[in-house]
């Protein structure tokens, strides 16, 4: 086996002088991603710019069993993109080009590094959008990172997760060997579903080195609303039986009253501190006029209220801040985060567990979320050289990650597991573990693409 030196003379003979860095500050920025979880220094960053760099990148790698972490924006939540010992980071994000599009089927080709939002404002002005929308990242994550994580956000309750929409991927395995997975037609059935088998996979299967998407037409009409409850409780009932009535929602988010207060002491937006939530509904005018009268009911009958946000301020640019806003909220504290997914009718016994049990322990607790996915944040705030207060958050992560499993529901609706709870997937899947790392090792022998992710080999 070459000796690190060794490999990096041979990355940099590969590629031009400004795609390949070992400077200290380059390496710092690529070493962590926007977890709490400490960094790795990785040997070097390179900056691909086409599908074959990467594919004689990854050959050589491949070669001398060099681990390499693939970078988008680095906005994970759970360490995903935190490289590996003695690995190096392949960063996509300089691959930012839209290679096809065709606005009559409703489709586009894209390198990985374009950013959502930036896509979006290419498509607008024909009417259409790429729709996850994730709630505080939008604005940074790349579509290869938002495929990478099956990402989320306030939309997709009305019109699904980024999976939804791959039609298409290239990709580069283990070996460096480019391959094409998927087609353009919407509907199909032939063979095994690899589009899918990679959309949320965090980089251990494969580079993606071009998505082709489905797009959705821009809604006729918008009607935003939001609502005040008096407790966490209620609200979150008002959610599932909005659900459970069919309504056709676009946006629903909660945020409790915690997340509430920090949004005031960071923006001072001076919104009532209690609990609320904010909601969008798409569609011609007597479809909005409905689904406002209907949830306006539903949340009346759980004590709601309807809410005038202040200055006609856009709910989605208040939601934006929430992350940001506890993370500042209490100096000398971190965040301890889960993303649970459960059945929606669980939401209120949900909410009420996480509360409860971070009452008992006096660990300070927000939650909030694309609610109406089934979707729940729950995040804590503890001292990390306080080692009793931090034991006791992380014994209520566990705490609620284990209720959600004994309600059917999953670790991670939308951040992925990376490093952050690698030790609680197998309690999740069992023995499918197992069957998962043979699909590993058939994508990556060698297993140099992010290793040490979602699992241990
Ligand atoms: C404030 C804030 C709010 C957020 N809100 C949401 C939200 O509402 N919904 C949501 O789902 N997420 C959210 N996130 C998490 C994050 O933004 C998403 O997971 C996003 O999709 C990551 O994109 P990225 O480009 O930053 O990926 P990165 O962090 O760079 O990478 C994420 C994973 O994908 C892999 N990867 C990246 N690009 C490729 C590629 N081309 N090929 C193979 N593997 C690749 C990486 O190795 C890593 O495992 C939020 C994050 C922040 C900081």
């Amino acid at each position: 086996m070459s000796n690190d030196t060794d490999i990096l003379k041979e990355l940099a003979a590969l590629i031009p002088g400004d795609q390949f860095s070992t400077q200290s500050d380059q390496l710092a920025v690529a070493a962590e991603d926007e977890s709490t979880l400490p960094g790795v220094t990785p040997l070097a960053v390179v900056w691909a710019l086409s599908t074959n760099e990467i594919a004689d990148i990854v050959k050589l790698c491949y070669k001398t069993g060099t681990p390499i972490t693939t970078r988008g924006a680095g906005s994970a939540l759970e360490g995903s993109t935190i490289p590996c010992d003695n690995g190096i980071v392949l960063d996509v994000s300089r691959m930012t080009n839209i290679i096809d599009y065709w606005p009559n089927d409703l489709q586009v080709r894209v390198q990985p590094g374009i950013i959502y939002d930036d896509l979006n404002l290419y498509l607008k002005n024909d009417g259409l959008f790429f729709p996850p929308s994730p709630g505080g990242s939008g604005d940074i994550a790349t579509i290869g990172g938002m495929v990478s994580t099956n990402a989320s956000g306030i939309y997709s309750v009305k019109y699904g997760g980024t999976r939804e929409y791959v039609l298409e991927l290239e990709i580069v395995t283990g070996t460096g060997e480019i391959i094409k997975l998927g087609n353009r037609a919407i509907k199909r059935s032939s063979g095994y579903n690899l589009v899918d088998l990679i959309s949320g996979s965090e980089g251990t299967l494969a580079v993606i080195t071009s998505v082709t998407i489905k797009l959705a037409g821009l809604p006729e009409g918008r009607y935003q609303d939001a609502f005040v409850f008096n407790d966490e409780i209620s609200a979150s009932k008002a959610v599932s039986e909005m659900c459970r009535y069919g309504l056709d929602i676009a946006a629903i988010e909660f945020l409790d009253r915690a997340v509430i207060r920090a949004l005031n002491q960071l923006k001072g937006y001076g919104l009532k501190e209690t609990p609320s939530l904010f909601l969008e509904f798409h569609g011609p005018r007597e479809v909005l006029d409905s689904n406002a009268e209907l949830s306006q009911e539903i949340c009346t009958e759980q004590g709601g209220l309807r809410l005038t946000l202040p200055d006609n301020q856009n709910p989605w640019d208040i939601r934006h801040w929430a992350t940001e806003a506890i993370k500042h909220s209490r100096p000398g504290y971190t965040i301890l985060r889960n993303d649970v997914a459960f059945p929606i009718s669980c939401l209120p016994e949900m909410v009420a567990y996480c509360h409860q049990v971070a009452d008992e322990k006096k660990i300070t607790m927000h939650t909030f979320g694309h609610v109406g996915l089934g979707l729940l944040h729950a995040l804590m705030l503890a001292r990390r050289d306080n080692e009793d207060e931090w034991q006791q958050a992380c014994e209520i992560n566990n705490m609620i990650i284990q209720k959600t499993l004994e309600l059917g529901g999953t670790i991670s609706g939308e951040h992925g597991i990376g490093l952050g709870h690698k030790d609680l997937f197998e309690l999740e899947h069992g023995s499918a573990v197992e069957l998962m790392k043979k699909i590993k090792q058939q994508f990556d022998p060698k297993n140099i693409l992010n290793p040490g992710k979602i699992f241990d080999l």
